[in-house]
């Protein structure tokens, strides 16, 4: 097959880099499964956007913090300078976000008040690390929110073809260029689709562990395929544990248990009931409190309890957790549930620049597939949706010749 642009994986880093390059470039977008089943659907929490201008310094800090200070500062500003262009952008492909209750939506919906900001419309949470609310959300299923509408979009496009369980196996590779990729679809039939771009959005590397939130058919395909050409890959190393996804004796896939609802006010307990540490911290410090506590108890789960959020909330913004947990066995109005930590998100990956492109010519990567280092050390929740989403408009922009607008700017 020949294109333009192939594009492995449709998770929301694939899809938006389809939407955002040219409608007149024939487009092959190709995943390992079904369309729906990427992390991208999974995503509960939300997706970050910078408040106000006055938020700027606050976001910036809470996301290097998280990061332990090794993020990469001129790729966390340009995604926090984007993020309200790439929400815009979301908003006008028919993302609906959570409004605010006290929002008059008839007569602003009327024109009354046309020029009326995000945040003025829009309802936030907030989540651990994040020194005030900046998080959008749909329920405690945005990921599915996001995707879902743009997947819709594409579909649409005439100039994408999208192919269903076809799985990319190698690169073809000529004078250390990237002319595109072989694959394998269900049947085992392999055959090579020529590009003049690859683009690289295949996710996480969860599939790889026994305990994870993430597909298991996710298993860092890129990763092995970049050592095989010597494509520069940056802090293998850098995996992040979830605190509190929900335990199972049952194998595969964990549920997670967003941390939002650690933001709006549960707490973690342990076996005699009693709170042993600030849910707020970033995820690595929560997840080592709840390791040490787990070891120091000699117990195999640590407790969370939703119960004070009480029933209005828990129903309004996490009516997927109850409903999940209820048919595990746990009322969460009424009771607390057992939660342990599990592999979740990979800040590693293939090394990219800021317009994600990675060592080799013609090869870019977007989404969590690609390191361009907004993480650091440990990711700051509600960060990777808007990561995925900025950095796969810049790998699109530099494909197609169009100016990144936001620049990056001496720090
Ligand atoms: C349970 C859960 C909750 C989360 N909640 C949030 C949240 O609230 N906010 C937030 O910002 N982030 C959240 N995240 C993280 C976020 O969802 C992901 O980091 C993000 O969606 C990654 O998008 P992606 O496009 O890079 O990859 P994915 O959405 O994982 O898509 C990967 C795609 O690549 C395909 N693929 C993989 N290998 C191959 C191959 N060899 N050949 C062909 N196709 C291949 C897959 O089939 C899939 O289509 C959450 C993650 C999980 C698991």
């Amino acid at each position: 097959m020949e294109a333009d642009t192939v594009i492995v994986g449709t998770g929301v880093g694939g899809l938006f880099s389809a939407l955002c390059l040219p409608r007149d470039q024939k487009i092959i977008m190709i995943t390992k499964s079904d369309l729906e089943s990427s992390d991208s659907f999974l995503a509960q929490g939300g997706i970050c956007m910078l408040h106000d201008k006055d938020d700027y310094d606050s976001y910036f800090e809470d996301t290097m913090k998280a990061g332990h200070y090794e993020n990469r500062k001129e790729s966390v500003d340009l995604m926090i300078r984007s993020s309200r262009e790439i929400i815009q952008d979301l908003i006008d492909y028919g993302v609906d976000f959570q409004k605010q209750d006290t929002y008059d939506h008839e007569n602003k919906a009327a024109g009354k008040d046309g020029n009326a900001e995000i945040q003025d419309i829009y309802a936030f949470t907030r989540e651990g690390a994040h020194s005030r609310p900046r998080i959008l959300f749909h329920a405690d299923i945005t990921g599915k929110e996001i995707t879902s509408k743009l997947l819709a979009q594409v579909k649409q496009l005439s100039n994408v073809t999208l192919l269903e369980y076809t799985t990319m196996t190698d690169i073809i590779v000529e004078n250390e260029e990237c002319k595109g990729i072989l694959v394998q679809d269900k049947e085992g039939n392999e055959f090579e689709i020529h590009a003049e771009n690859t683009i690289w959005a295949s996710g996480g590397i969860g599939g790889r562990y026994k305990h994870s939130t993430n597909f298991p058919h996710l298993t860092g395909d890129a990763l092995a395929i970049s050592e095989k050409y010597g494509i520069r890959l940056e802090h293998l190393d850098y995996v992040q544990i979830h605190p509190t996804t929900l335990y199972s004796k049952k194998p595969g896939r964990r549920f997670l248990i967003s941390e939002s609802v650690r933001g709006e006010g549960a707490v973690l307990l342990n076996s005699k009931k009693e709170r042993f540490v600030n849910e707020l911290l970033p995820r690595d410090v929560v997840t080592k409190a709840i390791r040490e506590e787990m070891e120091k108890e000699g117990t195999d789960h640590v407790w969370l309890s939703m119960v004070k959020l009480g029933k209005e909330t828990i129903m309004g913004h996490f009516p997927n957790i109850y409903q999940h947990c209820l048919e595990e066995g746990y009322d969460v109005t009424k009771e607390c549930i057992p939660v342990v930590p599990a592999q979740h998100y990979f800040m590693g990956g293939v090394w990219v620049d800021s317009d994600s492109k990675t060592s080799m010519e013609h090869l870019y990567a977007v989404g969590e597939t690609s390191c361009n280092g907004v993480h650091g050390a440990n990711r700051l929740a509600s960060n990777s949706l808007l990561e995925s989403l900025v950095f796969a408009k810049r790998a699109a922009n530099k494909i197609s010749g169009a100016e990144n607008e936001v620049k990056v700017r001496e720090l």
